[in-house]
């Protein structure tokens, strides 16, 4: 009985949404026969809750459980270089440390646009972006600095955080201060030197994630500068050198060229560069994009 007066009311349905997109589907002859014959069609969506009479479904099916998010049980490390405070205390920033090859100082205050945009401060912004869409992801994410009013810590300090955190995969956002004609990103890339040599060939296959993602999902080009295709390699740092996590560093545009600044300085485009992130992570490690 109600599966009659059901598909009465869905042929009435098919004839009042003729002209609209579903109608099409709707519009199934099979699926209306099938319905009018009574042949064990899935009518719940057409009968309503609790009128259904027939014993062909004792109990309620168990709603679906929603699918894991994509990156859920991964570690993601951010690494927003410098620090907003680190101009009020040379002392701290200037002191040595070694980077697993050479003594280099702690920290540096990092460059800035011509308008007085700092490094520190965009590296923060887009770690921030960046840190919101990997959790939107499913990712726990461990970052090397919580602020941008704060002194270091010094390069070794964010590389330890990163590694005592057993990331799966981890970034350092910079900006580049190169010279004003120049354009362009460039992703830096470890250089075996002990500590590191077991993330060697992973973090090269995802700074070849961040350069795809990079030139596919923003308008920044590769550097016109410095490096090749946007990659060089590093032994001179820390926080590739020391790394016992996948990494690669990348600057992210060259601050003093007008036309990189005025892309770094913008929110929009700082999403933009935290979605392309986001996806190279995911290509990363699972393979697909999202
Ligand atoms: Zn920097």
């Amino acid at each position: 009985m109600h599966r009659k007066l059901a598909a009465a009311a869905l042929v009435l349905a098919v004839a009042l949404m003729s002209g609209c997109g579903a109608a099409a589907r709707a519009a199934d002859p099979a699926a209306a026969a099938s319905d009018a014959a009574g042949a064990g069609v899935a009518s719940g969506a057409v009968v309503p809750a609790g009128s259904q009479s027939s014993p062909a479904s004792p109990t309620a099916a168990p709603s679906p459980s929603p699918p894991p998010l994509p990156l859920a049980g991964r570690v993601v490390g951010i690494d927003p270089g410098h620090n907003g405070g680190n101009f009020s205390d040379p002392g701290y920033i200037n002191q040595l440390i070694w980077n697993g090859r050479e003594s280099e100082t702690c920290d540096t205050t990092g460059t800035e646009t011509a308008s007085g945009f700092t490094e520190a401060s965009f590296n923060f912004d887009l770690a921030s972006d960046l840190r919101a869409d990997l959790i939107a992801a499913g990712a726990k994410v461990v970052m090397t600095r919580q602020d941008n009013t704060s002194v270091g810590p010094c390069v070794t300090t964010r590389a330890q955080i990163l590694n005592n955190a057993h990331a799966d995969v981890a970034i350092d956002i910079h900006a580049d201060g190169g010279p004003a004609w120049g354009r362009g990103f460039t992703v830096l890339e470890p250089v075996a030197d002990g500590p590191n040599d077991a993330v060697i060939s992973p973090s090269l296959q995802f700074g070849a994630d961040v350069r795809t993602a990079m030139l596919g999902s923003t308008s920044m080009p590769e550097s016109n500068y410095y490096g090749t295709d946007g990659l060089i390699t590093r032994d001179d740092l820390a926080g590739l050198n020391l790394t016992t996590v996948p990494k690669v560093l990348i600057e992210c545009g060259n601050m003093p060229n007008s036309t990189d600044a005025g892309l770094l300085a913008s929110p929009a485009f700082q999403q933009q560069l935290a979605r392309a992130f986001t996806a190279a992570i995911m290509v990363f490690l699972t393979g697909k994009a999202g």
